[in-house]
């Protein structure tokens, strides 16, 4: 008779999937926690990870003992290519973008020819690559190696389909061109001036075999489906970070969600919250990237105090612009705030969103941030930084109608304003719309729900990859 371990061992090994996420904390976020549903499906994972952002995550998350757990999950860790001094946010987190092509992009493509595509005695080679959207190569790379490609938006979608839309919105003339055609040589992108026209604009997620999106069809639904024209496969699974609490509970997995931060969460702010009236706190935070002035800081800092509501503010080392750490006005609002506020360098953000004192979120639109807060049921006041902060910030005030915009304003009174109306004025109004969005993004990634259908169809998907 065969024990359980030979019948294991006679068991073909399952598929082998890899993802590649770009080196920034709100794309790691959810494609980390991809890769802990694929897991969780009993998948191998292989998951690329820049040296320092390993580095951090290890130091400061309980990621390398939740992953203990998974057996088929390996990280595999590349340079980014910068310098280590090199600030890795605000506008220069863009720099990515090249130092990821130029440095990561040769290394990667080296190793994955010369290890046969990650092939070991356990692991059959590589059965798919989910890679970031932002990784252009990754199209050209598995056509040219035979892998399937899919491809996952860490965007709203509804932004990657305007991005998407671009060379019709162009040809259409919606956007001022002053009537040339698509043939015309772009002349504005630094870099690619006189090489590429208006049709060779990026289009790449059509050469995708299938999309993910954390994303959910009660959320972004005729979106989807506008997408689903053009590529033959769409899953949209999200949100993510609530597809794992579901499936673990439903496995009732020992194990816990795993955190991708990259800086240390000061749990202390959780005793102070505890301690707040119920929805009686604002958060603000503006992100992993965004940077501020000292004057926008302090617009805030005026803006919080004089709307009288209690607030918990991160505040990221190193991102406030203009300013020395001994500014005496900025020493002294800080003073002010004792009592009222409180500070901390980065917060447990989920966690956060969830304690029944916080009532409101002054957020930046990140997709993540977003999507955590309106699974929480909390409603947002949205200043949007860049990329997609800006499309997602209409969504949340225009069609979800859980919050204000206040883009391209930044001024005390505005802000006043605008916290005052979200956690005061016309708080039951929009607690009540927050909530209940908040039940229907639950339910699709319950059992039966459409994230959780699609999350189900991916891993069929996945599966019969395999030849
Ligand atoms: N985040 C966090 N603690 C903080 C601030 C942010 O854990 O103090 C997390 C947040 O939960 C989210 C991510 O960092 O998952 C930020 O991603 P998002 O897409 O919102 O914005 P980005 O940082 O990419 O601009």
């Amino acid at each position: 008779m065969s024990s359980a371990s030979d019948q294991e061992k006679l068991r073909p090994p399952p598929p082998h999937v890899l993802i590649f996420p770009m080196p920034v904390q709100g794309h790691l976020n959810p494609m980390l926690k991809l890769a802990h549903l694929l897991c969780l499906a009993e998948f191998h994972v292989t998951f690329i990870i820049s040296d320092f952002n390993q580095h951090r995550l290890l130091q400061h998350t309980a990621a390398s003992a939740a992953f203990s757990r998974c057996p088929g999950f390996q990280f595999r860790t590349f340079p980014d290519g910068l310098p280590d001094d090199h600030p890795r946010s605000g506008h220069r987190a863009m720099e990515f973008v090249s130092s990821v092509a130029n440095v990561t992009v040769p290394l990667f493509k080296k190793m994955m020819i010369k290890e046969n595509f990650l092939a070991s005695a356990a692991r059959r080679p590589v059965t798919c690559f989910v890679a970031d959207g932002l990784l252009s190569f990754a199209p050209e790379f598995c056509e040219e190696n035979g892998i399937p490609f899919i491809f996952f938006g860490t965007a709203t979608t509804s932004y990657l389909w305007a991005i998407f839309r671009f060379p019709q919105l162009l040809e259409a003339q919606e956007i001022p061109l002053g009537g040339k055609s698509m043939d015309e040589l772009i002349e504005s992108m630094p870099g690619m001036e006189g090489i590429i026209r208006r049709r060779d604009l990026p289009g790449f997620v059509e050469r995708a075999q299938a999309v993910v999106f954390n994303t959910c069809e009660d959320l972004e639904g005729q979106i989807v489906a506008e997408i689903h024209k053009h590529v033959p496969r769409v899953f949209s699974i999200g949100p993510i970070h609530h597809q794992v609490k579901h499936r673990l509970a439903e496995k009732k997995a020992e194990s816990s969600i795993i955190t991708a931060s990259l800086w240390a969460e000061d749990r202390s702010c959780m005793d102070w919250l505890d301690a707040q009236p119920p929805r009686s706190v604002i958060y603000v935070s503006f992100g992993s990237l965004a940077l501020v002035t000292r004057e926008q800081v302090l617009e805030f800092l005026h803006g919080l105090l004089d709307s009288s509501q209690r607030f918990l503010w991160v505040v990221r080392p190193d991102s406030v612009t203009g300013s020395d750490g001994n500014d005496p006005v900025l020493t002294e609002l800080m003073e002010r705030i004792k009592g009222k506020g409180l500070l901390v360098e980065w917060a447990p953000q989920d966690k956060v969103l969830n304690h029944p004192a916080v009532g409101g979120f002054l957020t930046h639109s990140g997709w993540n941030s977003t999507l955590e807060s309106i699974a929480a049921g909390v409603p947002m006041v949205c200043w949007p930084y860049f990329a997609d902060q800006t499309t997602n910030s209409r969504f949340v005030s225009e069609v979800w109608k859980v919050g204000l915009d206040i883009k391209d304003t930044c001024d005390r009174k505005i802000i006043e304003e605008a916290i005052r109306d979200l956690m005061d004025v016309r708080k039951d109004e929009f607690m009540e719309r927050a909530e209940n969005l908040a039940k229907v993004v639950k339910r699709t990634v319950s059992k039966g729900g459409s994230s959780y259908n699609n999350l189900d169809g991916l891993i069929q998907y996945i599966k019969s990859l395999v030849v």
